[in-house]
Formats: C-alpha cells, structure tokens, sequence
C-alpha cells in the first residue's frame, strides 16, 4: 500500500500493513498539505483494513458540498491487489472507504479470478464512469449513491493479453465467453455489494454496471 498523506496519528496503525513512505515523499505531502487532518477512529479501521488488501490509497478529509452531497471517509483509489499483480483503475474519483474495500474484494475474488479462469488471461485493469457525483437516482427526488460517493459505475476490464471487455456490446453483442464472464461479475457484484444494477435493469446501464455499498441486496 502507498501511504502519502504526512502526520496522521494513524500511521502507526497503518505502517503495520509493511508500507514504508520515504522521507522525501513525506516532505513532499507535508508542502503540498493545507490542512493536517485525522480521520475519526472508525474510519481508521476502515482505512486499516482497506491497507490490509494491500490497495493504494490517499485518505482524504470530510468534505460537505451544496444539496446535501459529500465525500465523508473517503478516499481517492488508484490501486487494487490481485492474486500476484496490481490492478489499476481508470477514471475513478473519490470513493468512501467501505465501497473501496469491497470493491477491492470484488475486484479480486470476483473479476480477475473469473477473468483467469473463463478467459484465459488475469485483469489488469478495471474501467470506470467515475464514483461521486452530487445527483439524484434518475427521475426521482432520491439522492444517488453517487452523492456520497458509495457508489461506482464500471465501464469495462482490461486483460492482461490486451482484451478489452466492455459492459456496452460485451453484455450482449461480445463472444460466448465474454457474455458468461460479464453475467458472473455481475452475479458476484450483487453477493458483494448493497445494489448492483447492470444492462437488464434499464437502458441508462446499457454501457456500466453501477456497484453499491447501500441497501440490502437489490440485484438487476
Ligand atoms: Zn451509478
């Protein structure tokens, strides 16, 4: 795990995971800092256990925005642990860390063990529409995960032999193999996450799967 962020009482904690920040990136932080934050003692556990998957992470400060949105125990994810690699992520922004976790345990145990065994080739990367966005689940009144930056919406993987299966023409349109492998993510995401929602829940999910820490198992 990478662990920049300068002078948190939670590095302690943290260094058990065996990461080692060198001294010119700590300085580096200590600069670039405005303001020194410590995350709550539950988040650090959070934060403790999303190092224990081995992911590199920034954590990042509270932040409330206009219309009741926020980014509360985040943090900004550029990379995920898989059997023997490191799985990259494009185009994610600030997640909480309960959906980090999990979506590190998806990405791992879900996706790239059923990449290696249905099409022959471990996951490198995971493609994504991005994660906080301060709006409504479409045509209600009702905030989006988006808003709290719990949710995720997941475009397409990356293999390690240059395939690209993407949710939008893979889900229907892509080989046999391909269809399986996305039905089984899809399968695993709803064991995993509170709402999984993919192309057979409505036309605005034809391109992504968006993933969910809450509710409870709702599943299309
Ligand atoms: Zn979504």
């Amino acid at each position: 795990m990478r662990w920049i962020v300068p002078l948190l009482p939670a590095m302690a904690l943290l260094s058990a995971c065996g990461s080692v920040v060198p001294e010119a990136t700590k300085r580096q932080s200590v600069a670039r800092s405005t303001a020194v934050f410590s995350p709550r003692p539950e988040a650090r556990q959070c934060l403790a256990q999303l190092g224990a998957t081995q992911a590199n992470f920034i954590p990042m400060p509270d932040r409330y925005f206009e219309r009741g949105c926020s980014t509360l125990n985040s943090v900004r994810l550029s990379g995920l642990r898989s059997d023997d690699a490191m799985l990259s992520l494009a185009n994610l922004g600030p997640v909480t860390c309960p959906m980090a976790s999990t979506f590190a345990a998806w990405a791992r145990y879900g996706v790239d063990r059923a990449a290696r065994q249905l099409l022959g080739s471990p996951l490198v990367q995971i493609e994504t529409m991005g994660s906080y966005s301060c709006r409504n689940v479409a045509r209600t009144a009702r905030r989006s995960g988006h808003a709290s930056a719990n949710a995720i919406d997941v475009s397409a993987f990356i293999l390690a032999d240059g395939r690209r299966v993407p949710v939008l023409g893979g889900w229907s349109g892509g080989s046999a193999t391909e269809r399986k492998f996305l039905r089984i993510v899809h399968a695993s995401a709803c064991k995993r996450f509170g709402t999984s929602l993919g192309p057979d829940y409505n036309a605005a999910h034809a391109n992504h799967f968006h993933v969910e820490v809450n509710g409870d198992g709702y599943c299309r």
